[in-house]
């Protein structure tokens, strides 16, 4: 199994943790988006982000996190569903800032804040929810940290990391969260001062350390697993799909399509150019009449 996720619970019960390794997700998205180093890193954080906040669904869902700081990177989305296939984007993805004055990628400076962090949950026979926190850094972790105990009420600890090597691509990508319920107190010192130390995460990823290692690392004793559950890359779009945007458009715009005899419809998460034909528009026309 490339990446994964895996859920533990420790201290009876009483603190719950998900751990990921996306490498290989962050990877693809840098290679399809085009993405700079502190593009990459950004959308390798999102992503990760992602997948760490849909650690609890039981049927088929889709989750989709955005960050927006009027950053030069400009808005930025990360999208999971059902199966762990996840897919991002950003507006600027060919962006480039210099290295922070501690020598790490400029990820706040890029994303921008103030803003907002949102997140949409649907998931199959439940009402769609949506949850907003302001943005804290843009750093996305402690944004995300933020939206953990705002919009969800629980408190959580959270790191995110995204190691872009010298060659510019991703070296390694992960993160994970641990969340405090009714009963844990008393841990959360401990557990508080274990993540202090946790800031190196995607170096101990690149290193060899699983995402149960980091479990290990930051959790009190006896812990208990659950399945490793797997995630990858995978973008959703189709033609099917597209064919049925393009019939959504108006008539006016499908008439002036009509008469560049075709179009195409480029998916923004994966740069996929699907050309649809004459006949298809003009099908398209007959339709929007009815
Ligand atoms: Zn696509």
């Amino acid at each position: 199994m490339l990446d994964y996720r895996v859920k533990a619970t420790a201290a009876g019960g009483s603190i719950r943790a998900f751990a990921t390794r996306t490498t290989h997700t962050a990877r693809a998205i840098q290679s399809v988006q085009q993405a700079s180093p502190v593009a990459a890193a950004a959308l390798g954080r999102l992503a990760t982000a992602a997948v760490l906040l849909a650690a609890d669904f039981k049927t088929d869902f889709r989750l989709m996190v955005e960050v927006d700081g009027q950053g030069p990177l400009g808005r930025t989305v990360a999208e999971i569903r059902t199966g762990g296939l996840v897919r991002a984007r950003a507006q600027h993805p060919g962006i480039d800032l210099p290295l922070r004055a501690d020598g790490k990628l400029a990820v706040g400076q890029a994303v921008g804040c103030p803003g907002v962090l949102r997140v949409v949950r649907e998931e199959a026979g439940q009402a769609p929810y949506e949850g907003r926190t302001p943005l804290i850094s843009g750093e996305i972790g402690q944004d995300l940290t933020a939206y953990y105990v705002q919009s969800e009420q629980v408190p959580s600890a959270v790191a995110l990391g995204v190691l872009v090597d010298r060659d510019t691509t991703v070296a390694a990508a992960g993160g994970i969260v641990v969340q405090a319920l009714p009963g844990s107190d008393g841990r959360t010192e401990e557990i508080a001062a274990r993540f202090e130390q946790l800031h190196n995460l995607s170096l101990r990823l690149s290193l060899g350390d699983t995402p149960e290692d980091l479990l290990r690392y930051v959790l009190p004793g006896p812990i208990h697993w659950f399945e490793r559950e797997p995630i990858q890359y995978q973008c959703q779009c189709s033609l099917e799909h597209s064919i049925a945007i393009i019939e959504s458009l108006p008539k006016e715009e499908l008439e002036s399509l009509l008469l560049e005899q075709g179009a195409e419809v480029v998916c923004h998460y994966c740069n996929t150019a699907y050309p649809i034909s004459a006949a298809v528009l003009h099908r398209a026309t007959q339709i929007s009449e009815h």
